[in-house]
């Protein structure tokens, strides 16, 4: 349960309320925010009588979540989280950023020519996989410390922040000594609560990618894990969910923009990449994203596709990064924002 205060309200009748709230056994939070300050109810508030608290001077409005997710909820934090990384802020209402880069980390030289191409078609951030979740235990499984390195390198060169996937938590110590920028959690540990619970203790971004067959709240659930341990630093990511369909690797869902802008107060990103698993489709599912809200795009992005060691059938070539960001940048005007 959530009571919006009135604007006027005092400290003192603030306080006269969460006494009287706490005294049944709840606990409270108050969220002062820029234009509405909102108190929220943890615990049984089925003890709460509503038409006495309606009653209470400094009550403007009594709304009942029956949501299992509290810190996420925007009920309970009315204005949008804005995530800061490096120059950017992901989240909010104005600039749209852009993250490109190979699936994998390949060797120093081929990942710098792809991480350039990225620059200069205008990404802001270097994505790619050190340590790879494969389905098969016989592919390539990444380069693990090694492709942290290589993304360091980049880092520093291109002075672009970096977003690479943890899979295991006894590796956190080593993404946070290299200060990876952000750190994803992939479709398949969406629900790794371990995980989950120890990426709560640190500070770093977490980019929460939807698991494959999960639903809107059962992401929202794992972004909770996060906040609820101490880290409010979550982006989720759409990366398309497993259907019947098989023209496509998954289907995208892109009515999750909408639906977490409404229920959550957390950025959005999409990926059309593993979204649709073929580079032809991703110009067209990037646009639809930007016009539908997203908060920004994840894109696989490689200078030689077919040489690709991972995903080579979905990633765009700089030059077609570029004109699509191109594209971007003209939706996102429409829609009264920018591209970084
Ligand atoms: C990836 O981004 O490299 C990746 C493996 O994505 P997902 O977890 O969405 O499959
Ligand atoms: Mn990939």
């Amino acid at each position: 349960m959530i009571i919006t205060l009135k604007q006027n309200a005092t400290q003192v009748e603030v306080q006269r309320l969460v006494d009287y709230i706490e005294d049944k056994g709840l606990k409270t939070q108050l969220i002062v925010g820029e234009n509405q300050t909102v108190l929220g109810m943890i615990g049984d508030t089925t003890v709460m009588d509503e038409v006495v608290l309606r009653g209470i001077k400094c009550v403007q409005e009594i709304t009942r979540i029956s949501t299992p997710y509290k810190k996420v909820n925007r009920a309970f934090h009315p204005e949008d989280t804005v995530i800061k990384v490096g120059d950017y802020k992901i989240g909010g209402s104005e600039k749209i950023v852009m993250i490109g880069g190979p699936c994998s980390v390949e060797d120093d030289d081929s990942f710098m020519i792809s991480a350039q191409g990225v620059k200069d078609a205008g990404g802001n951030m270097l994505r790619g996989g050190a340590f790879k979740p494969r389905t098969s235990p016989y592919a390539f499984q990444g380069r693990g410390s090694e492709g942290i390195h290589t993304l360091c390198n980049a880092r520093k060169k291109l002075n672009m922040p970096i977003v690479t996937e943890l899979m295991n938590a006894n590796r956190i110590q080593e993404f946070l000594d290299h200060n990876v920028d952000i750190i994803q959690v992939g479709a398949r540990n969406m629900q790794n609560f371990d995980l989950l619970k120890e990426l709560g203790k640190i500070k770093t971004p977490i980019l929460l990618k939807r698991g494959l067959a999960n639903t809107i709240e059962e992401w929202l659930m794992s972004a909770e894990y996060i906040l609820a341990g101490g880290n409010p630093n979550v982006i989720l990511c759409e990366r398309g969910i497993r259907t019947f369909e098989k023209y496509t690797r998954n289907t995208l869902d892109l009515s999750v923009i909408p639906i977490v802008k409404q229920k959550t107060h957390l950025p959005i990103i999409i990926d059309p990449s593993h979204a649709t698993g073929d580079w032809k489709l991703v110009e067209a599912m990037s646009l639809a994203a930007i016009a539908a809200g997203a908060d920004g795009l994840i894109v696989e992005v490689h200078h030689d596709p077919v040489n690709a060691w991972s995903d080579g059938a979905q990633c765009l070539t700089p030059a077609k990064y570029k004109t699509m960001i191109d594209k971007s940048r003209a939706i996102a005007k429409v829609i009264g924002r920018d591209i970084y």
